[in-house]
């Protein structure tokens, strides 16, 4: 099973992606928190990386990206079952993906997580991350006691990302809509993309799309 995971910044990816991942067992891949580990690590690419001020939220060069992805199926780490999250972001990525990384189509499925912007705004201005294992919380949510502002998996710090705040968000939202609108478009054109809406409760999204993913398993 290979899935990728779509959608707008803030929509809920993150979260849905660590359900999704474990509910099914497939390993969590994600550019992101990839781009960031190096960044944090700084690394001779991190400092690369850097040099394009992601939590601006500029992308990185497509090539950069499908290199990283190319890398990664060469150390067999694209072998088993996994979800993307975060990429493709562009059309370029999303053609060297079908082209370079999968042999058949019909393996991987594209999940389009959507949400209204009034929602999606909200949401990130109440998100937290872990600075260690990079888990997600969201302040409205159930599932910690923020007092502490300590990751219950891992003991990390929870920060506010430096790409979280108003006017970094609606940049990154003006870079999606020139972008990734074309990646649904394309995988909607190939047939292997499915619509899910973001709106409400985690685990009513998480069972709109475990819908999803059961019936487009058992039609082959
Ligand atoms: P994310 O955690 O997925 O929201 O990614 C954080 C930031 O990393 C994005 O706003 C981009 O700047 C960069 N990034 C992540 N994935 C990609 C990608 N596939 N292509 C280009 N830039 C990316």
């Amino acid at each position: 099973m290979k899935i990728l995971l779509i959608g707008p910044p803030g929509v809920g990816k993150g979260t849905q992606s660590e359900l999704i991942c474990s509910f099914y067992k497939l390993n969590h891949i994600s550019t992101g928190n990839i781009l960031r580990k190096h960044i944090d690590e700084q690394t001779e690419l991190g400092k690369f990386i850097s040099s394009f001020k992601i939590h601006e939220g500029n992308f990185v060069p497509d090539d950069l990206i499908n290199n990283l992805i190319k890398d990664m199926k060469h150390d067999g780490l694209l072998e088993n079952s996994y979800l993307l999250d975060g990429y493709p972001r562009t059309i370029d990525q999303s053609v060297f993906y079908v082209n370079n990384i999968i042999s058949n189509l019909n393996e991987c499925i594209a999940i389009y997580l959507d949400a209204d912007r009034d929602y999606i705004i909200n949401r990130i201005m109440k998100r937290r991350i872990c600075n260690k294992c990079g888990r997600i919380y969201n302040l409205s949510q159930y599932n910690h006691k923020f007092s502490d502002n300590v990751c219950s998996k891992c003991g990390g710090k929870l920060i506010q990302r430096l790409d979280d705040n108003i006017d970094v968000f609606k940049n990154r939202l003006e870079i999606y809509d020139k972008t990734t609108k074309d990646v649904v478009r394309y995988f909607k054109e190939l047939k292997v993309l499915f619509e899910v809406n973001a709106l409400g409760e985690i685990k009513d999204v998480f069972n709109r799309i475990k819908n999803v993913i059961g019936e487009y398993y058992d039609s082959y």
